[in-house]
């Protein structure tokens, strides 16, 4: 049967880790969404637009071609042929990417090809902010992973190796301008089963997940 798992919450909840190894679990695919608006982003810095101009934003999306990788086991993202794996994972990136992702359309262009990949699929589960209430309303279940601040800055200098207080605070201000910008704000959808992974490892979430979707 098909099977489409939307998880959605903040980063550093767990969302990549669990969504990956459930991905795996169910023998699916894998669609990191924050990974496509990291690559536009890392595209538009190239391009050396300014970060405050959406319509020269919005062309350097058009103009993109993205190649997103949806192995649960190793995701591999290419930008107009460049592989972009690292890059989308540094400061630059993470710094501009609350900024383009606020553009609305960029965000029709992205959410157009996420509903295209999904429906090319058996099997996925898609990570993001706006999956449960604007991608794919209609999936099989529907998550929000919270988890504390602390919890959260800890986990992702762990995985960065980067001063926990800093971390904190940037995740504060993504968390910020993910929550309150115009269009597909980072929000909890109505139906969507909030999992708050403070203190629970990796597997308890993901056997967790599990039962819910065998419920
Ligand atoms: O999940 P990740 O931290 O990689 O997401 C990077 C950024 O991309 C988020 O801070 C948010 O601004 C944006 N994003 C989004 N909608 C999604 C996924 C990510 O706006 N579905």
């Amino acid at each position: 049967a098909r099977c489409v798992v939307a998880v959605d919450g903040p980063s550093g909840s767990g969302k990549s880790t669990v969504s990956r190894r459930l991905a795996t679990a169910l023998d699916g695919v894998y669609l990191d969404t924050g990974a496509m608006y990291r690559a536009v982003t890392w595209a538009v810095l190239q391009a050396g637009v300014d970060l405050q101009d959406p319509e020269a934003i919005a062309k350097i999306a058009q103009e993109t071609e993205l190649s997103i990788g949806t192995d649960p086991v190793a995701p591999h993202f290419f930008a107009n042929g460049t592989n972009v794996d690292g890059p989308i994972r540094g400061p630059e990136v993470t710094g501009a990417v609350s900024a383009v992702a606020a553009v609305p359309a960029v965000r029709r262009l992205l959410v157009e090809q996420q509903r295209a990949l999904i429906a090319g699929t058996v099997r996925i589960v898609v990570e993001g902010r706006d999956i449960s209430s604007v991608v794919a309303p209609d999936a099989d279940l529907k998550v929000y992973l919270t988890a504390s601040a602390a919890a959260r800055a800890q986990r992702r200098s762990a995985e960065d190796a980067t001063d926990v207080a800093a971390t904190q605070a940037d995740l504060a201000r993504r968390d910020r301008l993910d929550s309150s910008r115009a269009t597909d704000p980072l929000r909890q959808a109505d139906d969507a089963v909030e999992v708050d992974t403070t203190g629970m490892g990796i597997d308890e979430v993901v056997s967790h997940l599990l039962d819910l979707l065998n419920s």
